[in-house]
């Protein structure tokens, strides 16, 4: 940035005063300060969570703060064989994204460069590029943040994150809610404000890479070479990874299930919610676009506005209650983050006698007793998706099923986050803790080894909805 009195060749007078406005936003968060690198030849979006061109607040950002200072973005995501909990088919599904990413970042004159870990840092990048300042995106989760709170003491750029997947920033809230009828006060005070589209602003400054800038080349395996990668669960075709894939799907969602999506939702043999989880969780479609699509849909009578209102209350209201939970529970994905009543009732029915008891192994080979819950867990082998009704079911059954209450989550964990798609996100976590340790729940009925947390019975499933062809289409002989 310019020294008082002093204007360097590629930035306007007024460019602090611009900085510090981008810096005031609450989806903001300088994590280093300092003003951008004196002689500084580009603007670093490193691209982790929020894995899109459309829609993407870190990324307007960067942007704006280039367009300000005069300098053109360059957009650095790097792939890391060892990505915590990651493997072939989550790589295989991200990939599909990256092109979109260079496509779009082409179109709008912005660089994208890929590297792969260890081969390049971020650091190196930053030195090659002659960064200004690093932008970047948030996320919630432990590793994660880890990186991001350690880069920040060793930079010596300014660096910002930009909480850009959700639709209001943590920051707002600061703190976790017990129930959702108590955060649902809190969020709607704050809707209007942040459900609106970004400014999408254009780059005056095109990105010209120096001709030794490498990229990976995309037409090539993001895995290659990666001899420590978990290659056992393979890749499905039930989803195709990336922006458009994901606006697609959602197209398809508003005109054919939103209208229904009150009614259908609990029906688990029928394709009637969004399947949006996997693109969210991999920020290919940012929550803003998904849910102004679907509040559009009701204003052109597409569905009713009480239908919209349910479907934003699971985009929104749960899925953001699941990431301030994660945010402020350092146990997020350990039973020990159950509320008190819920860890006292748990210990109390520890020595109930389970009426069937399985290992790891049996769950994940599906061989319980119980063919609704083998066919979700197979939904989900093979698949890389289970229904939400489904969703509570198995883990309620992994906690009935197990030995005890901390290894039941252990193993729903694993599992969910070995299979989903959309695993390893802290709805992921949330929906586990709900269903096991009570998160989000209120005490229920006295019941053997469930105590108060509420139970859930597959005839009473089976009385709701047509667990006969889900079953079927599930079996173990279908593909
Ligand atoms: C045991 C268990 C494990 C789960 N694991 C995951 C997971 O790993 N990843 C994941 O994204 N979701 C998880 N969920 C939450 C929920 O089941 C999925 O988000 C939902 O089924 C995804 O399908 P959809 O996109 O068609 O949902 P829709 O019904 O179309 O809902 C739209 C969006 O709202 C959000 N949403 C819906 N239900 C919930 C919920 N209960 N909690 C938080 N957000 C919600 C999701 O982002 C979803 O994509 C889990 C729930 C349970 C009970």
């Amino acid at each position: 940035m310019s020294r008082p009195g002093r204007e360097s060749e590629n930035r306007s007078v007024s460019t602090p005063e611009a900085l510090h406005r981008f810096s005031q936003d609450p989806r903001v968060r300088t994590r280093r300060s300092g003003p951008p690198r004196d002689g500084g030849k580009c603007v670093v979006y490193w691209m982790q969570r929020a894995q899109r061109i459309l829609e993407n607040p870190a990324l307007d950002l960067a942007i704006g703060i280039a367009n300000e200072l005069s300098l053109p973005v360059v957009i650095y995501f790097s792939v890391m064989g060892n990505f915590p909990g990651a493997n072939l088919r989550h790589f295989h599904f991200m990939q599909q994204g990256l092109r979109d990413i260079a496509e779009g970042a082409a179109e709008r004159g912005i660089g994208f460069v890929l590297r792969r870990a260890p081969e390049s840092t971020l650091e190196a990048f930053l030195e090659e590029v002659n960064a200004a300042i690093l932008i970047g995106d948030e996320n919630p989760l432990r590793e994660p943040e880890r990186w991001r709170a350690a880069l920040a003491k060793r930079l010596t750029i300014p660096y910002w994150t930009v909480d850009a997947d959700v639709v209001v920033p943590s920051a707002i809230f600061n703190r976790s809610f017990v129930l959702l009828h108590h955060f649902r006060p809190h969020l709607k005070r704050h809707l209007d404000q942040f459900l609106v589209a970004g400014p999408a602003p254009a780059p005056v400054k095109p990105w010209r890479p120096a001709r030794a800038t490498s990229s990976f080349d995309l037409s090539r395996d993001i895995t290659e070479g990666f001899a420590k990668l978990d290659r056992g669960v393979e890749p499905v075709d039930t989803f195709t990874g990336g922006t458009h894939a994901a606006l697609k799907r959602l197209d398809h969602f508003i005109r054919h299930a939103l209208a229904g999506y009150n009614e259908q939702r609990n029906h688990p043999a029928v394709d009637g919610t969004s399947r949006m989880s996997p693109y969210l969780h991999f920020g290919h479609i940012s929550p803003i676009t998904i849910a102004l699509a679907v509040r559009a849909a009701a204003a052109n009578g597409q569905c009713p506005g009480d239908t919209a209102e349910k479907f934003l209350d699971e985009l929104i209201g749960w899925r953001e209650l699941a990431i301030l939970f994660v945010r402020h529970n350092p146990n997020y994905d350990n039973w020990e983050c159950a509320e008190p009543w819920a860890r006292k009732t748990l210990i109390e029915h520890a020595g109930d006698p389970r009426p069937w008891s399985y290992s790891l192994a049996q769950f994940e080979r599906a061989e319980t007793h119980d063919e609704l819950w083998n066919a979700a867990q197979r939904q989900m082998v093979r698949t890389g998706y289970m229904h939400n009704y489904l969703r509570m079911y198995w883990a309620k059954k992994i906690l009935e099923w197990s030995p005890d209450p901390a290894r039941a989550f252990e193993w729903a964990v694993t599992l969910n986050d070995r299979y989903q798609l959309d695993g390893r996100d802290p709805n992921g976590y949330s929906g586990i803790a709900w269903a096991i340790v009570g998160k989000h729940d209120r005490p229920w009925f006295n019941r053997p080894v469930f105590g108060l947390i509420r139970p859930m019975s597959g005839e009473a499933i089976a009385r709701k909805t047509d667990t006969v062809t889900y079953i079927a289409n599930h079996s173990p002989s279908r593909n």
